[in-house]
C-alpha cells in the first residue's frame, strides 16, 4: 500500500494550489489523487476565464471569496508575467438596465471599497458615458472597473502543478477515490482500480464531488447539492469586436448564484456570450439533458434528496430554471437575453458553441443556496465544499488561508522546511 502524509482528492485549481503551499512549507509525502489524465480538466479550465475584482461580492455573505480575489490579483499577475501566461486587461462594465438595478450598482460601489478596492478602480457611469465608451451597449448606468482581466486558469493550474512537483508532490492521475475508511491514525482511500492509499491527512478538493466525499467522513450530512451546466456561444471573428469591454449585468434573480449571460472578451481575442445555468444530473454531464424541462425536474427530484427537492419546488426558482433551460435549447433565446444590452447582436453572428462548464452549488437545510465556501474538518481530514465563482480568481490566496486553518486545527503537526518558491506564504497571510 502506498503511504502518504497528506492526500489531496482533486487536482483542480484548488487542490493543486493547496498541494503547492504544503509542499513549499514542509518536506512531506504528498499526493494529489485526480481521476482525469491531467490537472484542471473540469471547472478550473471550463470557466469564463475572468480574473474578477470583488466589487460585486457582498462583504458580509461572501467575505472569504472577496478577500481571496482581492489578494490573488497581484499573485496571478506576477506569475503571468514570469511564465508568459495570457493576461489581457479587458476591463469590465457592470450594467444596470433600470433604476432598481442602479440601486444594486450603488451597493456595489460601497462593497468594492469595503472589499479593499481603491476609489480609482471603480467609476459609476451614466448611460451617455457608457455609450461614449461602447457605442453598441445600451443601459441605464454602469460601473466601469479597469482591474478585470481575461486569462487561462488551466494554464495557471498546470504551472502551479509543475512547482508543486518540483517540491516533491506526486500527482496520481487516472485514479478515482471511490471509498474512504477512517482508521485511528490514518485514512485508507480505495481507488476505482481497487488499489489502496493510506494517508495521515486527507484534504477534500473534489469540486462537484466534494459533498459526496465529505459525507464519506460523516460530515455535511445536512446539505444537498445540485449541478448546473453553463453554456457559451462564440462570436464569429468579424463580430468579436462589436464590444471591446467585458460586459456583465446586475443579476435579475438576486438570491441565486447565477449571473445572467454576459459578453466576454477572452484572452485569445475571441468573444463569447454565456453562461446560462441548466440543471443536469451529474458533475460530468457536459452534453445532453434528461428530456424536457418538466421531465428533467421530476428526474432530478428522483436523483437528489432532502433540501434540493425543496428548492426544486420553489416557484421563483422554477421560473429562473425555465428561462435558463430555454436559453440552452435555443440559441435565439440566449441571444435575446444579451440583446437587452447589446441590441445589435444577432443569432447568426454565433455559429459555434464554446466550452461548457459545471457548477455545483450547495443547498442548505432550509432549501437555500449557501453563498460562501463551506469548510469542515475532523481529526484526520479537511473539506472544502461549494468553492464556486470567483473561485479560480481567488485560488492562490484562498489555498494559503486553507493551509493556515489546517495548521491551526493541528492537522499539519510536522517540522517545517520552507522552500524558495513563486509566492510567499507569510506575505499572503499578512494581507488578510
Ligand atoms: C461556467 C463557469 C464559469 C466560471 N467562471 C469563472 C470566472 O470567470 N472566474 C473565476 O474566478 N471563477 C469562475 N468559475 C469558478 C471556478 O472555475 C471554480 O470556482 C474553480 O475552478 C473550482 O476549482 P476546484 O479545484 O474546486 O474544482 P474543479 O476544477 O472541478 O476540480 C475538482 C477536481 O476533482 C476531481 N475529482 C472529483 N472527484 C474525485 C474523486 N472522487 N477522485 C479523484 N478526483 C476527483 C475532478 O476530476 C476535478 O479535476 C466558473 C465556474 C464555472 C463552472
Amino acid at each position: 500500500m502506498n503511504k502518504f502524509d497528506v492526500a489531496i482528492i482533486g487536482g483542480g485549481i484548488l487542490g493543486t494550489s493547496i498541494s503547492y503551499w504544503i509542499s513549499a512549507l514542509y518536506d512531506l509525502k504528498i499526493c494529489v489523487i485526480e481521476k482525469e489524465s491531467d490537472v484542471a480538466m473540469h471547472a478550473s479550465s471550463r470557466n469564463t476565464g475572468v480574473v474578477h475584482s470583488p466589487f460585486y461580492l457582498n462583504p458580509t455573505t461572501k467575505k472569504i471569496l472577496a478577500k481571496s480575489a482581492l489578494i490573488s490579483y497581484d499573485m496571478w499577475e506576477n506569475l503571468a508575467m514570469k511564465r508568459s501566461i495570457p493576461w489581457k486587461k479587458t476591463g469590465v462594465l457592470e450594467l444596470a438596465l433600470d433604476e432598481d438595478q442602479h440601486k444594486s450598482l450603488e451597493d456595489y460601489m460601497k462593497w468594492g471599497i469595503e472589499n479593499g478596492l481603491s476609489e480609482q478602480d471603480l467609476e459609476l457611469l451614466t448611460d451617455d458615458e457608457v455609450s461614449k465608451k461602447e457605442r453598441n451597449v445600451k443601459c441605464h448606468s454602469a460601473i466601469y472597473c479597469k482591474k478585470e482581466v481575461s486569462t487561462d486558469f488551466g494554464a495557471f493550474t498546470r504551472e502551479i502543478k509543475n512547482e508543486s512537483e518540483k517540491n516533491g508532490t506526486k500527482f496520481l492521475f487516472g485514479n478515482k477515490a471511490n471509498l474512504i475508511e477512517e482508521k485511528k491514525d490514518n485514512s485508507i482511500i480505495i481507488l476505482d482500480n481497487k488499489s489502496e492509499i493510506s494517508s495521515k491527512l486527507v484534504i477534500n478538493c473534489a469540486g462537484g464531488n466534494s459533498l459526496d466525499v465529505a459525507k464519506q467522513f460523516g460530515l455535511a450530512k445536512q446539505y444537498s447539492d445540485l449541478h448546473f451546466r453553463g453554456e457559451y456561444w462564440v462570436a464569429d471573428s468579424k463580430y468579436s469586436d462589436l464590444v471591446k469591454t467585458t460586459i456583465y449585468t446586475v443579476a435579475e434573480f438576486k438570491g441565486y448564484p447565477f449571473l445572467d449571460p454576459h459578453w466576454i472578451k477572452k484572452a485569445d481575442g475571441t468573444s463569447e456570450i454565456g453562461p446560462n445555468a441548466v440543471p443536469i444530473p451529474s458533475p460530468d454531464t457536459y452534453s445532453g439533458y434528461i428530456g424536457n424541462l418538466s421531465t428533467s425536474i421530476s428526474k432530478l427530484k428522483e436523483i437528489v434528496t432532502g433540501n434540493a427537492i425543496k428548492l426544486l419546488s420553489d416557484p421563483e426558482f422554477l421560473s429562473l430554471l425555465s428561462k435558463e433551460w430555454l436559453s440552452s435549447i435555443s440559441k435565439t433565446a440566449m441571444i435575446h437575453r444579451v440583446q437587452k444590452f447589446i441590441p445589435k447582436i444577432r443569432p447568426e453572428y454565433f455559429s459555434k458553441r464554446g466550452t461548457a462548464g459545471i457548477r455545483t452549488p450547495l443547498i442548505t437545510p432550509e432549501g437555500r443556496f449557501l453563498p460562501d465556501v463551506l469548510e469542515l474538518a475532523n481529526s484526520s481530514s479537511f473539506h472544502i465544499i461549494n468553492y464556486n465563482s470567483p473561485g479560480a480568481t481567488g485560488a492562490p490566496a484562498y489555498s494559503a488561508f486553507v493551509v493556515k486553518k489546517i495548521q491551526d486545527e493541528g492537522l499539519l503537526d510536522f517540522t517545517k522546511k520552507v522552500k524558495r518558491s513563486i509566492w510567499n506564504f507569510d506575505d499572503v497571510l499578512n494581507q488578510a
